[in-house]
């Protein structure tokens, strides 16, 4: 996995590599998607969600230049694999997920593993970030939304990185956002599908079930 989907596709952080090498992925898919846990797959778990590509894992957390000790929020918590693998890298995640039955079977796996010390799961909306934990020095959002969602870039500190897929089903641009001050750089890295976000700062409830999400096409 690591040589021909990370590697092989352009991945360069070592230390995300690393990380990924020792973290078993086996452990966070269902029964039923065993043979492909190294696949460069999204593959379904409860809910209704997926969790993520490897490649698009390994992407957006060399995008949040993660060190040890390092306060990261995350948004979507899901099967527990991207908070885990901050965890390994040394930083201490806040994961939020709307899906009660995700978070409890993600905190199972992350206890399993030795990383509930790193890692404080909370079931709520992500979508508005979490003021009274902020200032984070990054944010993930492993959900897509139709626009930045507008609480988060103010929870950054200074110099801090929030990572978001904006756009609509089926195609989304992956955003990097670095704050400097009262003003922040932007990145576009790419494209790739996520399942929305829902919430206040995401989808509707409704837009989210819908085909075709609302919102504008991708610039
Ligand atoms: N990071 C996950 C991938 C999760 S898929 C992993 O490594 O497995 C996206 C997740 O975001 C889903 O579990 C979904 O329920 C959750 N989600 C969607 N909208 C949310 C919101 N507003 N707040 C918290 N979680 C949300």
């Amino acid at each position: 996995m690591v040589e021909n989907h990370l590697r092989g596709r352009g991945i360069r952080d070592e230390s995300v590599m690393a990380a990924m090498a020792t973290l078993p992925r086996e452990l966070f898919v269902p029964p039923g998607s065993l043979s492909r846990a190294y696949s460069d797959d999204a593959l379904p778990i409860a809910s209704g969600q997926t969790i993520s590509q490897p490649y698009m894992v390994a992407r957006m957390t060399e995008l949040l230049e993660p060190r040890p000790g390092m306060r990261v929020l995350e948004v979507g918590t899901g099967s527990g694999y991207q908070a885990a693998l901050l965890a390994l890298l040394g930083c201490l995640v806040i994961s939020v997920e709307r899906h009660a039955e995700l978070a409890a079977a993600a905190e199972a796996r992350l206890g399993e593993l030795g990383l509930a010390g790193r890692v404080r799961i909370v079931v709520g909306d992500g979508s508005i970030g979490r003021a009274g934990d902020a200032p984070f020095d990054a944010i993930v959002v492993t959900a897509a939304a139709p626009a930045i969602p507008p609480a988060l870039p103010g929870q950054l500190a200074e110099g801090g990185r929030l990572a978001v897929p904006v756009g609509m089903r089926g195609r989304q641009e992956l955003v990097l956002l670095v704050r400097r001050g009262e003003t922040f750089e932007r990145y576009d890295c790419g494209a790739c599908i996520f399942v929305p976000l829902v919430g206040e700062g995401g989808f509707s409830e409704k837009a989210a079930g819908r085909r075709r999400w609302p919102g504008r096409p991708l610039v």
